[in-house]
C-alpha cells in the first residue's frame, strides 16, 4: 500500500517539498490492522500539488485537500496547516497553511492519530503516539479541555476510535469529555451520526456504548436521553458484520425498543431511502420473532428486504448468518410465485371476468389471488383462478 503511494511522496519530495504519511493509516499500520485511505500531509500548495500530478480532484481546497489518482487509487494529499478561530466549538472558520510538519500534527485530535512516516518508513512521533498505540490508549494532541472546546466531535470520535480499536480512553481525556459533553450541541448531526455508525460497527461497540452513558454524551444524541436504561444493557454482539446502514439502524431500533421508527429516526438526518428500509427491516423482524417466517411474508418483502430481515434477526439471536440466509433463499426459492409480474392473470382479465367497473376491489381481489397461490391453496393457472373467484363469489 504505501509502497505505491510512495511516488507520490518521491514526486514532491524532487520538487523540493516535504511530505509524509499521516493519520489513521500509520495507526492502522502499527496496528497491524487493515488500511483505509492513505493521508499525505505535504509543504506543498494545493496549486503545487495540482500542478506535479496529472490526474486530481479538487475536493476541498480551502482545506488544503487535493486527491491524487494513480493507477486507479486515490490518496488525499493535504498541505501541512493548522487551524484557528474555531468558532461555536465546531471546526474552524479558517485554515491556515504552515511550512512545518509538527505544527499539522499538533492541530490532530488524539495521539495515535497524529504519527507521520516518510518515504522510506521512518516514523516521526512527536506525541508519543507509538507509546499509546502500545498501551491501547486513546489521548489527545495536548489539553483535552482546549481540544475538544475546539471541536466537540472529537469527544464521539474517541468513543468509535475505543469501540473499533479495543482501547481505552485516558483518563484525563475521559474527564474532559464527560466534562465538556453538552459541547456536542453544537456539532452538525451528520458529523455525529457518521461516528455514531462507526461506533455501533466497532467490535467492541459494546464498551464504548457504556463510555456513552458514563460520559454523558448520550444525552447529547438525537432521542437517546430516555434511552439510557436500553443502553446500558446493549449486548456484546458481533455488529461487525452489519453490512448497510438500514440495518444498522434497525438493529438500534430493535435493541433500544424505539416505539416509532420514523420518529426516531428523522433527527438523525439520514436519507429516506434508508429510514423506508429499517422500517421494513424492523416491522418484519417483530414478525418472525412472533410468529416465524410465513411464505407470504417472503413474498411481500421481496426475497432481497428478506434476507436484510433475517441478517438482522440472526445478528441479534446471534445465529450463524450465512446458514440463516441459505435457509431463508431456499424457502423463498420454493415460493409458486416469486412476485406479482409472474401471476398469469392480471386487473383486466378480472374486469372482463367479472363484467365490472374497476375500483379498488380489483387490487384487492389481486392481492387475495397472490396470497392463495403463494400459500399453495390454489394453482397459478387461468382457469383454477377463474374458478375459484366464481366459488368465493368475487365476480
Ligand atoms: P479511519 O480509519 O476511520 O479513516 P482516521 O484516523 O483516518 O480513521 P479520518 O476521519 O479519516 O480518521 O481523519 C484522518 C486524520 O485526520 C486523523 O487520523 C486525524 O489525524 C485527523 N483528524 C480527523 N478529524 C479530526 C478532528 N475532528 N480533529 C483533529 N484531527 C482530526
Ligand atoms: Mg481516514
Amino acid at each position: 500500500m504505501f509502497l505505491k503511494a510512495g511516488n507520490i511522496i518521491k514526486r514532491l519530495e524532487d520538487h523540493g517539498f516535504e511530505a509524509y504519511f499521516v493519520g489513521g493509516s500509520i495507526r492502522d499500520y502499527l496496528l497491524n490492522r487493515p488500511i483505509g485511505d492513505i493521508d499525505i500531509a505535504t509543504s506543498a500548495l494545493p496549486n503545487d500539488v495540482i500542478n506535479l500530478f496529472e490526474k486530481t480532484v479538487p475536493v476541498g481546497l480551502q482545506h488544503g485537500t487535493v486527491v491524487v489518482i494513480q493507477d486507479g487509487e486515490s490518496y488525499e494529499v493535504t498541505t501541512f496547516r493548522k487551524e484557528e478561530d474555531y468558532l461555536d466549538y465546531r471546526r474552524p472558520s479558517l485554515v491556515k497553511f504552515v511550512s512545518s510538519l509538527k505544527e499539522d500534527l499538533m492541530r490532530r485530535d488524539f495521539t495515535m492519530n497524529a504519527i507521520a512516516m516518510n518515504r522510506t518508513g521512518k516514523i516521526i512521533d512527536l506525541f508519543e503516539g507509538q507509546k499509546a498505540i502500545e498501551e491501547k490508549s486513546i489521548q489527545t494532541v495536548g489539553e483535552a479541555d482546549e481540544r475538544f472546546n475546539e471541536d466537540a466531535l472529537r469527544m464521539m470520535r474517541a468513543l468509535r476510535f475505543q469501540s473499533q480499536l479495543t482501547f481505552q480512553i485516558e483518563t484525563r481525556t475521559h474527564q474532559a469529555i464527560t466534562k465538556h459533553a453538552a459541547l456536542l450541541q453544537h456539532v452538525s448531526v451528520e458529523r455525529i451520526t457518521v461516528e455514531f455508525e462507526k461506533l455501533i460497527k466497532g467490535k467492541s461497540c459494546h464498551q464504548a456504548i457504556q463510555s456513552l452513558v458514563a460520559t454523558g454524551l448520550d444525552i447529547y444524541l438525537p432521542n437517546l436521553e430516555e434511552k439510557k436504561e436500553k443502553l446500558l444493557k446493549w449486548p456484546e454482539l458481533s455488529y461487525s458484520s452489519l453490512q448497510t446502514r438500514s440495518e444498522l439502524w434497525a438493529l438500534v431500533c430493535l435493541l433500544l425498543e424505539v416505539r416509532d421508527t420514523f420518529t426516531f429516526l428523522q433527527p438523525w438526518k439520514l436519507p429516506t431511502k434508508v429510514m423506508k428500509e429499517t422500517a421494513v427491516i424492523v416491522d418484519g423482524v417483530k414478525e418472525i420473532q412472533s410468529i416465524g417466517w410465513k411464505p407470504f411474508s417472503l413474498y411481500e418483502n421481496g426475497k432481497e428486504v428478506s434476507i436484510l430481515i433475517e441478517r438482522v434477526n440472526s445478528i441479534i439471536l446471534g445465529n450463524s448468518i450465512p446458514d440463516h440466509v441459505q435457509n431463508v433463499k431456499r424457502q423463498f426459492d420454493m415460493l409458486p410465485i416469486s412476485s406479482r409480474t409472474e401471476l398469469v392473470i392480471s386487473g383486466r382479465d378480472i374486469i372482463e371476468w367479472g363484467k365490472k367497473n374497476p375500483g379498488p376491489w380489483v387490487a384487492k381481489t389481486l392481492h387475495e389471488i397472490e396470497k392463495e397461490i403463494v400459500n399453495g391453496k390454489l394453482e397459478n393457472k387461468q382457469e383454477h383462478i377463474k374458478e375459484w373467484l366464481l366459488q368465493c363469489n368475487r365476480l
